[in-house]
């Protein structure tokens, strides 16, 4: 037999193997696993549906205390049996190469423990606002992911929104001149007396670490700048629900420059959810402004539009995260982001409790 031809054809079908593997990789971008721990409201109903639409992040196991729910999720997302941890054998998850990330969506105070033992496990750890309940325990994590040589993020979402964004583009570009304050606000009317939102062990505070943060984190990143001295007001009509955590704060913020920010938060009514940023030469703003959808910009000048379509910030941020792993660059909003937050929230309940302005550590 000539055997000429059968080499031809055996180089050829090797050549077309290696040149579909090279389109399917090209079509296929790299998806890192991601383990996500506590299978409560948000990885249930906004994280999880998330990973099902990323295009570099995908659910590869999950962390429960309760049975029922990782037969429920093995079900729903085809999960092995050995893809479903819980608390106790967590720490096995080093030896599963099927894991890159794990996000951490447990109740603040369980932040700091978990984010702990994931970089211990040599996992790259993305971390639920508020990042923990104190600066300590924030800078004691930055310090665990350090050493374990492994990416911290904090899930701020809204730093990926393309309103967010552009509303930093205008405060960097002098758009409307140079800011001279922020007013911003988030608050809602909390329910179910008995949830963990309201016991300050597990919360660690009340609306101020649950959405007074997004209000926070607001100013920092609209001004570019980090706050000094913090001045802050506390309100509560329910003294019962409200007996472990704070209800209602108002709070004036001074940074550096002279810029200035107002800001509240309340778990006693709906509808605050915006900011203004009065610069020099205009002025802009966003109401809703932090919510899972329905973003809205407003600028005072007609010629400068701000309307973005809508986007879902849980695929936005755990892409962003990531692609930060497969390329080697850092992540946009790593674990210092979370301790100056922390940094200032701590202010805030100095100030309440001494009664007058506080300055801030420095991070
Ligand atoms: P949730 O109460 O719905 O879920 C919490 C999960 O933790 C549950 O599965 C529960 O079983 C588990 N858990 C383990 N130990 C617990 C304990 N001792 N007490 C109570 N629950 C315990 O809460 P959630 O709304 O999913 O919030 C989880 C985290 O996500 C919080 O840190 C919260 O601030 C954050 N969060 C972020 C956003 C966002 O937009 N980024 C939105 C909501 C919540």
């Amino acid at each position: 037999m000539n055997r000429r031809p059968f080499i031809k054809l055996a180089v050829g079908a090797s050549l077309a193997s290696v040149y579909s593997r090279a389109q399917e990789a090209q079509a296929e971008p790299k998806k890192l696993g991601w383990a996500l721990v506590g299978l409560g409201s948000l990885s249930k109903n906004q994280i999880a549906p998330a990973l099902l639409k990323s295009k570099h992040s995908r659910l590869a196991a999950v962390v429960t205390g309760t049975p029922a729910k990782g037969v429920e999720w093995r079900e729903k997302y085809g999960l092995a049996e050995n893809k479903v941890y819980n608390y106790e054998n967590f720490d096995k998850i080093i030896e599963d190469k099927d894991v890159d990330v794990v996000y951490i969506v447990l109740p603040n105070s369980m932040h700091h423990e978990y984010v702990l033992r994931a970089a211990k496990a040599g996992k790259h750890v993305f971390c639920e606002k508020p990042m923990a309940n104190t600066a300590k325990e924030c800078r004691e994590m930055i310090a665990a992911c350090e050493k374990a040589k492994v990416l911290l993020g904090v899930a701020y979402r809204c730093q990926f929104e393309a309103h967010h964004l552009e509303a930093i583009r205008f405060g960097r570009e002098k758009v409307f001149g140079a800011l001279k304050h922020v007013n911003a606000e988030f608050g809602f009317k909390i329910g179910d007396p008995k949830q963990w939102r309201l016991r300050k062990d597990l919360a660690g505070g009340g609306a101020l670490m649950d959405v007074g943060v997004y209000a926070l984190n607001a100013c920092r990143y609209l001004t570019g700048e980090e706050p000094v001295e913090i001045s802050a007001l506390e309100t509560k009509t329910d003294p019962v629900k409200f007996a472990e955590v704070d209800e209602t704060i108002t709070w004036q913020m001074k940074f550096a420059s002279g810029i200035t920010a107002n800001c509240m938060t309340t778990y006693n009514f709906n509808g605050a959810n915006n900011f203004t940023v009065t610069a020099e030469k205009g002025r802009y703003g966003m109401g809703p402004a932090y919510g899972y959808s329905g973003q809205t910009g407003w600028t005072s000048d007609a010629k400068v539009p701000f309307a973005f379509p809508p986007s879902d910030h849980f695929v936005l941020e755990m892409d962003a995260f990531s692609e930060a792993i497969i390329n080697g660059k850092p992540f946009a909003v790593p674990g210092e982001e979370g301790l100056k937050d922390l940094l200032a929230v701590e202010a805030i309940y100095r100030s309440i409790k001494n009664g007058k302005p506080e300055a801030v550590e420095k991070a």
